[in-house]
Parts: structure tokens; C-alpha cells; sequence
């Protein structure tokens, strides 16, 4: 896949057009693959005949001799979605600030939701970063759970709660940011802290310069780092010496807790990793343009998620998450999400300008004065709302 060939278009429209063909997108994927030349993936060979009109191949090996397709070992393998469907579905996905559901892309691509939520599940497999790169330099840390609410429950799942006595736990993710640049979200399987610093370990340089807040595991953890530095958001601190702060990671936080809320609604904690490694892309990838992002994530379909292995218990369990924060229409009118600015950059957001004057312990009417335009800035920070 180190053969990048230029992107025939530049938006949907084009896209949809460019590869309104099948075998147009076969084509194109031969020559993506492989430059244009078949490689057996069972012998590699480089011997090929082209059969059925050029759809597949065959080896031309004598020792082997077995035909193939151009989608063999990626995503696409064994799927009897054309692929001019599946290369909108990764356009929807990538371009999408907040991704896209698999009800909207059934819909829009006219499958079944079951079929559109499988192929969802196996791009955002494929977007998980395999290499390990460690985060360097400044890092923030910080911790969201993203869980449901008993009363939010279908009256069956309350039954099977009151019966067995096991309340569904909510799920942690753990937040790790490069300063200005990368980001990784990983569920994490409880609350321990052996489990928390494994996760830190695993993803950031030990010469980094830690941010985090108050919370006591990260004090221990900090002590095999560069330095540590902690906000005590307890006392209303939020930002120390202009830079120290996790407002960077908060504000990821909120982009998680927005897709959940209003693109997916709910899901469930074993699929969140893969929710996860979705915003993690996005996040990561923000510097791209959308076709550039489409070529990017074509170089990562060498991998394929089995309906089996999507389906297995992986230990978290089945209990479907619901949103914590919903937008609720009340006397006070719609929920709107704020963005904390400074210097003409969001550096958080948040659900509401209630709750940001709790984060930030700035006095809510101020903040609302300033989204409405009436002030300029309240507590140093410019104040708009989400877009
Ligand atoms: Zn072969």
C-alpha cells in the first residue's frame, strides 16, 4: 500500500460519481494495492490472468493456480456489499465531524441497518492505530466515564437488574494528549489504578511532562515521569500559569460525548473501544482534507473484523449505554454545547454554559452574555456556542 495514487475527487458528489461503477472501484483498488498488477495473496506470485471480465484473478503460479479477488485480506473480504457501497460508507464515516450512525447509513446507501452497523464495525476497526508511537513532551491525562442511568432503562433490563443485583458499571475511558498533537482513548476495564498506569506506560514517554487533575492515581504514576503537574479542580482551579490545564483533553471528552449523544444515541461497552479509536481518528487526522482522510484510511484495510470476533464476549459487559448528558427541551428552551476560546482557539467544550460556569467557576449569566454577543470575554476566555 505504499503506492499512493492521487483521489479522483474532491467531494461526495464526485466521489459518487467516479465510482458509480463497480468495476471502475475494482480498478482503482488494483491499482492502489498492488500498482496495478495482481500479487497472489496465497503464494505471492506475480503471475496473474484476469477472469470473469476482469472482476477477479487467478494465480498464475502452476504450484497454486487459486483465483482471487482485489478485496482479499482487507475489510472488504467476503462481504457481498459492492464496493461502490462500502467507499461512500468510509467517506460518511471520516468526513463526518461526529461519524454517522447506522440507521442514517442504511438509509443512505439503501442496506440493511444490521449490514450498515457490521461495515461501520469493520472500518472503525481498521482506523485503530497499530503503531506505537509514544506521546511526548507536554501530556495531558484525564479520565471520562461514559455510562448509562438505571432510570433511562428499558423496564425489562430493570427486571434483569433487580433480579441478579448487578448494576451495569460505567465504563471508564482514559484521555492521553499530546500538547498540539496526537491523541489516544482507550477503555479502560475497571477504575484501578494498576490499570490506569498500565495504559499510561503503554502510550506515553517516560521524558514526558505530565498534566493531569487532582486525582490521586495519577500522583503515583506521575512520580516515573519528567515532571507532574496537577490542576485541583476541586478548589476551582482550572488553569495554572497559562499552560498548565486539561482543557485540551476535556474538549475531546466533550467531541466523545457529543457523537455518543447525537449520533449514536446509545451503544454498548464492548463496542466502545471501537467508538473510541473512531474519534481518535478523526481527532488525529483533522489536519486532512476529506479525500485526503478517504486515501489515508484506504491505506489501513489491509485487516478484517470477522462478524464472530465483533460478536464475542471481550469481558465488558452487554448492558447498552445510554447517554449521560441528553439535550432536554424544557422551559428554559434547548441544551446548546459552548466553546471555551482563547486566542481564537477552542481549547474546551462543554455541554451547556451551566455546566461550563461549574467547570470554569465563571458566573453563568456572564458566559451567556458573551455567546449572545453582548460581551466580549468573561473569565479571559471568549465564549461561543457549538457548531
Ligand atoms: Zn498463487
Amino acid at each position: 500500500m505504499q503506492n499512493k495514487q492521487t483521489i479522483p475527487f474532491k467531494n461526495l458528489k464526485e466521489l459518487i460519481r467516479e465510482f458509480s461503477d463497480e468495476q471502475k472501484c475494482i480498478d482503482f483498488l488494483v491499482q492502489y494495492r498492488w500498482h496495478g498488477s495482481p500479487v497472489c495473496p496465497y503464494c505471492n506470485s506475480n503471475k496473474w490472468y484476469s477472469i470473469e471480465k476482469g472482476k477477479r484473478f487467478k494465480c498464475g503460479n502452476s504450484q497454486c493456480y487459486k483465483k482471487y479477488s482485489v478485496t482479499v485480506g482487507t475489510i472488504f473480504h467476503g462481504s457481498h456489499i459492492p464496493l461502490s457501497t462500502w467507499f461512500p460508507a468510509l467517506y460518511f464515516l471520516s468526513a463526518h465531524k461526529k461519524g454517522i450512525s447506522s440507521c442514517q447509513l442504511a438509509r443512505d446507501l439503501g442496506i440493511c441497518q444490521k449490514t450498515a452497523w457490521f461495515m461501520l464495525h469493520r472500518i472503525r476497526e481498521s482506523l485503530r492505530s497499530k503503531d506505537s508511537i509514544f506521546l511526548k513532551n507536554l501530556v495531558e491525562i484525564d479520565e471520562v466515564y461514559i455510562g448509562g442511568r438505571i432510570k433511562n432503562m428499558s423496564n425489562k433490563k430493570r427486571a434483569a437488574i433487580k433480579e441478579t443485583g448487578n448494576l451495569p458499571d460505567k465504563t471508564m475511558i482514559i484521555g492521553m494528549i499530546e500538547r498540539d498533537g496526537e491523541l489516544r482513548l482507550e477503555v479502560s476495564p475497571n477504575s484501578q489504578k494498576d490499570n490506569i498506569s498500565a495504559i499510561v506506560y503503554k502510550n506515553v514517554d517516560k521524558k514526558a511532562k505530565l498534566m493531569t487533575d487532582g486525582e490521586g492515581s495519577y500522583i503515583s504514576i506521575g512520580k516515573h515521569y519528567k515532571s507532574h503537574e496537577s490542576v485541583n479542580h476541586v478548589a476551582n482551579e482550572y488553569v495554572r500559569d497559562g499552560f498548565i490545564h486539561t482543557n485540551t483533553i476535556e474538549g475531546v471528552f466533550g467531541l466523545l460525548r457529543r457523537s455518543i449523544i447525537g449520533v449514536y444515541h446509545k451503544l454498548s461497552p464492548k463496542h466502545l473501544a471501537r467508538y473510541c479509536d473512531e474519534v481518535q481518528y478523526r481527532y488525529n487526522s483533522r489536519e486532512l482534507k476529506d479525500n485526503e482522510r478517504f486515501e489515508n484510511m484506504l491505506g489501513k484495510i489491509e485487516s478484517r473484523l470477522t462478524w464472530k470476533d465483533l460478536t464475542k464476549d471481550n469481558g465488558l459487559s452487554k448492558t447498552v449505554i445510554e447517554p449521560k448528558i441528553e439535550p432536554k427541551i424544557g422551559k428554559q428552551g434547548r441544551k446548546r454545547a459552548v466553546c471555551q476560546m482563547l486566542n481564537g482557539e477552542i481549547i474546551a467544550t462543554y455541554p451547556s454554559i451551566i455546566e461550563a460556569a461549574i467547570a470554569t467557576g465563571i458566573k453563568a449569566p456572564a458566559l451567556s452574555r458573551v455567546v449572545r454577543g453582548l460581551r466580549n470575554s468573561s473569565g479571559g476566555y471568549h465564549w461561543k456556542y457549538f457548531e
